[in-house]
């Protein structure tokens, strides 16, 4: 079978039938939903100091249903991740022109969320193994302006959080953990999230449990945990019949998630621990089948840690292939893979850093006084970060798939294909 002609030279293709994509909900979700809406209570939430501020029924199970499942002593849910670390930083009192140390290796809102209090995201680079912060790049980015350090799980592995807790404490820092695609994994023995001043988990439709969309914060903090519950639901209007002495940053928002959505969040957490496992189960699978593909380095996870593999991700040694990742990545799509990344993110190269304009057209934060040195996000900043994205790493979408036994073998047998026949993608694709 391997040294058949590939498909994308015009032998037959691995894989006749496309994987199939994920589809988390359930009859549960639907009866959860249905029950909400003949209650004709589907959102049970005041912008002011009473009984409701707190929200309605649905949003109380699910909240103290989270507490128990994450063992934490605070869940706040939110209308989304973006909303929740928005909610993060406020909470922790960054102050406009603080610096937070932040991964060019996340979905944009890890960074966007600190620009939204006025302060200035700077960016550390990442491991090559576990692709999230680099502790020695966080504590070489530290000046006398950081506050905080935006630690994100990402892909589905924890951060290195011993390490950077550690460089926290030694500065006086904050840590808030994005954790929207590890949710359900463990770092030493602790759920993965749980471990900084405040962190949380997505629930949007893309990630491992969703309610559509929704967030989830989690913090053993009491005073975080009320002002993230003050900053999610108009603080300004209630803090002071709620007798609050600290108002910074009490500016409020409507991030309140509605009870439908908490009703399906109550029935998804009961299925995380199972879709985890089968992701786990899947990328053992493809762990076992593509080892040994030289030039290819499959997923690693750290001692005492789990993944979640929200992605699958693969790192090439283009040189010793003497083959492009793009011309690879083609290769397996033309045998019927489907759900292949080239590269992850590099936050700190999209327009409005480069161009630093997040408010108005004068460069707003960066060129105001409240920015008290030059802060620069130039190409080579970052440069693990850089290399895998540009070059280097291949991600495959595990958590919008849903793979069965058989999938993974063909998958497997489509990759050993490819890697049977490099030669004549060397002489017969341009590079
Ligand atoms: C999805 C995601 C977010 C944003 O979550 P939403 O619920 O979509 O707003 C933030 N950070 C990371 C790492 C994510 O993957």
């Amino acid at each position: 079978m391997s040294k058949e002609k590939l498909a994308i030279l015009g032998g037959d293709k691995t894989i006749g039938t496309p994987f199939k994509r994920y589809n988390p909900i359930g009859a549960e979700e639907v009866d959860a939903a249905k029950a909400v809406i003949e209650s004709g209570v589907l959102s049970q939430f005041l912008g002011t100091w009473h009984a409701d501020f707190y929200g309605g029924p649905k949003v109380q199970e699910f909240e103290r249903m989270l507490e128990t499942y994450f063992d934490v002593k605070h869940a706040v849910t939110v209308n989304s991740w973006t909303s929740g670390l928005v909610a993060a930083v406020g909470a922790i009192g960054i102050e406009p022109g603080d610096e937070v140390i932040v991964t060019p290796w996340t979905m944009c809102a890890s960074a966007t969320a600190i620009l939204q209090w006025n302060a200035i995201p700077v960016f550390a680079d990442i491991e090559p193994t576990t692709f999230c912060l680099d502790p020695a790049s966080v504590e070489a980015n530290i000046t006398p302006y950081t506050k905080a350090i935006m630690a994100v799980d990402i892909l589905g592995h924890s951060a290195n959080m011993d390490a950077l807790m550690a460089i926290a404490k030694k500065h006086g820092l904050k840590v808030i953990s994005d954790t929207a695609q590890a949710p359900g994994t463990f770092y030493k023995g602790k759920m993965t999230g749980t471990l900084a001043d405040v962190g949380g988990y997505s629930l949007n439709y893309h990630k491992h449990i969703h309610t559509g969309e929704g967030g989830i914060l989690v913090t053993n903090d009491d005073e975080i945990a009320e002002r993230l519950r003050l900053i999610r639901n108009h603080a300004e209007a209630v803090v002071g019949p709620k007798g609050e002495t600290n108002l910074v940053n009490m500016i409020g928002n409507n991030f309140r998630l509605g009870e439908i959505e908490c009703a399906i969040g109550i029935e998804q957490l009961k299925k995380l621990k199972g879709f985890v496992e089968g992701r786990q189960h899947a990328a053992a699978r493809l762990n076992a089948g593509l080892q040994g593909l030289p030039g290819l380095r499959t997923p690693s996870v750290e001692p005492e840690c789990t993944h979640a593999y929200y992605m699958y991700p693969m790192v090439l040694d283009v040189d010793k292939l003497g083959v492009s990742r793009s011309v690879i990545i083609k290769a397996l799509e033309a045998e019927g893979v489907i759900g292949l990344a080239s590269g992850y993110a590099n936050i700190h190269m999209l327009p409005m850093y480069q161009n630093k304009t997040a408010y108005g057209s004068s460069g707003f934060p960066w060129s105001s006084e409240i920015c008290r040195r030059e802060v620069t996000y130039a190409h080579g900043i970052c440069p693990v970060a850089e290399e895998l994205h540009e070059r280097t790493y291949i991600g495959f979408a595990m958590c919008m798939h849903e793979l069965d036994e058989e999938e993974v073998e063909l998958m497997v047998t489509a990759f050993k294909k490819v890697w049977a026949n490099l030669d004549s993608l060397r002489s017969h694709v341009d590079q």
